[in-house]
């Protein structure tokens, strides 16, 4: 059942036909651009009127000759079909020119498309091995248009030379059988051949995806600054250069590979045109000897067999070079085939939900279990947990208890393997993304900036509040620093972007990863180890203004410092992914089991080290 819901990767292989991917280009060209979508596909009607009129003319000539008509006649003839022959070209040029420029700026919108389709995938699935192959191929697809762009020539060309192979096949048909099966079986082995090199061409495509992931991986890390010193410390650039020269190696490899296979069916093509075209000309002569045709017929027919082939030729070309659109397309289509694990519509009305906002969060986990990937070993095992509207909630363990994970799944990031989480009695399965992250207000460690100014990392999706801002700000501890910046709210962040931007310390980071938590004044607040690279007084004035900042709202404490969750209303000490102990600080202490020894412990640890520090004043005659 819980597979109905789980965020979900179908890597069934070939499921994208090249039709399906026909249809999927088409309509997504269609709404990109109507005038690109109609350029393309009437390009093949001036195409074909010169054609015609480069095979059939000179047959016309001939016979005009031979009747020995009069001059001015042939002259006039000439001139009203060399006009239209050169209406004809300027008007394959200027489509040709117009839907090139029109498609130079394609792959923006294959990218929009995709930023917008990954607001839509779970996070459990950015972090699944397989996903981030589906996704890092889609974005190279939408990054660089590769194959997107010359789609749209290649279908107005397959269009032209198709329309073109179906009027002179049916001109050489009519004329003599044998003559169009023996093209249609050359088209055939082409066809075959083409197939075979298509197969090569997909599966090293997938490869070379990897390779280029792995090559933009490593070109993003070496102008990371925050990777930049441990880059430098660890002397790891050599490293980092020779994986980029096997990743490069690797795909130049892929690509030879698939240029190999393409080369040797072109060759294989060539020969077999070669016996087709030999055998039509000496079929043709021996009937011109036999006088089965005139010298007009001839003529033509010689034309037509030559534009027939020529005209399957380019189709075959174009067709295959269709492939190096219609394989991009399929990985993109995988990528937005991605099924959300959320609930698509609201059971909720919008009233109710804003009293749901108003009234607190009772969150409740019942026999959740959940594992990481293909891990049999559950890392949340079996879980039961009630949290009650406004309770403030210590969760503490050990690293690798099994803490975050059980944040993450709280926050609708994991869906549970099993068992369910209920927010005030409804079942998260029934609530939209949207109505999820509303409620919920994170203060993550490794919290992400955007380049933009100060007050807008805070805010986030809300509007600017002077008062509120004011508030967050004292009781993040953040104001000072606010106060002191030159542009204040106006500071822009992220120095990769805007070279002008300000840096913060670990602490002033913290303070503000919480003002931006406090800002979005959710019912729900958790805060990730919010003490951790914090001094001793910033520390101190947290705890002070924990109760006035949080406000009636749940919340949801994770600190390793056991002394600091003393003011939470309740304490739950977690084991291997399980609830070892639970109760107030006193109660636990009193106890005198887990939680009493790691307090005992990480007490006497402080004790140790004021211990240390008045034996160093004593010995220096300070004290
Ligand atoms: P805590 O926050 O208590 O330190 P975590 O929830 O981060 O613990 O981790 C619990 C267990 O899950 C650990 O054994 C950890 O190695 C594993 N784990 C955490 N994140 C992942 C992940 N993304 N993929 C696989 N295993 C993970």
């Amino acid at each position: 059942m819980i597979d109905n819901y789980k965020a979900t990767v179908d890597k069934s292989k070939n499921k994208w036909t090249m039709w399906g991917n026909l249809k999927f280009y088409l309509r997504f060209i269609y709404n990109y651009d109507r005038k690109l979508f109609w350029e393309m596909l009437l390009y093949f009607i001036p195409t074909l009127t010169f054609t015609y009129i480069e095979t059939k003319f000179p047959a016309v000539l001939v016979e005009s000759l031979q009747r020995k008509g009069s001059l001015i006649q042939l002259v006039f003839m000439i001139g009203a079909v060399g006009l239209v022959y050169i209406c004809a070209k300027a008007a394959c040029f200027f489509l040709y020119e117009m839907s090139r420029e029109r498609s130079k700026h394609l792959h923006f919108y294959v990218s929009e498309i995709f930023l917008h389709k990954m607001q839509d995938v779970d996070y459990e699935l950015l972090e699944k091995q397989e996903y981030q192959e589906i996704y890092a191929g889609a974005w190279d697809v939408a990054n660089t248009g590769r194959g997107i762009r010359q789609g749209t020539e290649t279908i107005a060309m397959m269009l032209a030379n198709g329309v073109g192979t179906i009027l002179f096949g049916f001109i050489v048909g009519k004329s003599n059988l044998i003559l169009f099966a023996l093209v249609l079986i050359s088209v055939s082995i082409n066809l075959y051949l083409l197939e075979l090199a298509r197969k090569v061409h997909k599966r090293y495509y997938t490869e070379i995806s990897k390779q280029a992931k792995g090559i933009q991986y490593i070109s993003e890390i070496t102008i990371d600054s925050a990777a930049g010193k441990d880059i430098r410390m660890f002397q790891l650039l050599d490293y980092l250069l020779k994986k980029y020269d096997e990743n490069l190696k690797k795909m130049d490899e892929g690509f030879g590979r698939i240029h190999t296979a393409y080369g040797m069916r072109g060759l294989a093509n060539a020969v077999i045109c070669f016996a087709r075209d030999g055998f039509a000309y000496f079929y043709l002569v021996s009937e011109l000897a036999k006088g089965t045709i005139s010298v007009a017929d001839f003529v033509f027919l010689f034309g037509a067999i030559s534009s027939f082939a020529s005209g399957f030729e380019y189709l075959i070309r174009n067709v295959m070079r269709w492939h190096t659109t219609d394989t991009p397309i399929g990985v993109f289509r995988e990528f937005l085939n991605t099924e959300s694990s959320f609930c698509k519509h609201t059971s909720l009305s919008q009233t109710e939900f804003d009293e749901l906002l108003k009234k607190g969060l009772e969150i409740e986990l019942k026999n959740v279990s959940f594992s990481y990937g293909d891990k049999k070993e559950a890392v949340i095992r079996d879980f039961n947990l009630k949290i009650a509207s406004g309770e403030k909630l210590a969760l503490i363990g050990l690293n690798g208890a099994g803490k975050t994970t059980l944040v993450k799944l709280i926050c609708g990031l994991y869906k549970p393997d099993s068992g369910d989480i209920f927010i005030n009695g409804i079942n998260t399965n029934n609530l939209t993304k949207e109505e999820y992250q509303k409620m919920i207000s994170v203060m993550f460690q490794d919290a992400y900036f955007l380049p933009t100014s100060l007050d807008t990392n805070i805010i986030g999706a809300k509007q600017l509040c002077a008062d509120e801002m004011s508030r967050v700000l004292r009781l993040s501890g953040f104001k000072e620093k606010y106060e002191r910046l030159p542009h204040k709210g106006d500071s822009l962040l992220v120095k990769k972007i805007n070279p002008e931007a300000i840096d913060f310390s670990g602490g002033e980071r913290q303070k503000l990863i919480f003002a931006r938590a406090l800002y979005k004044n959710a019912p729900l607040v958790i805060l990730d180890e919010p003490t951790a690279t914090l001094d001793p007084i910033a520390e101190h004035e947290l705890y002070t203004n924990f109760k006035e900042a949080i406000g009636n709202s749940t919340a949801i404490y994770i600190s390793h410092r056991l002394s600091s969750t003393r003011f939470c209303d309740r304490i739950v000490l977690l084991e291997n992914g399980k609830i070892v102990e639970e109760g107030t600080h006193d109660s636990l202490i009193k106890k005198e089991g887990r939680y009493a020894y790691l307090y005992e412990m990480q007490s006497k640890y402080y004790q140790d080290e004021k211990e240390k520090k008045r034996r160093i004043q004593y010995m220096e005659g300070e004290a």
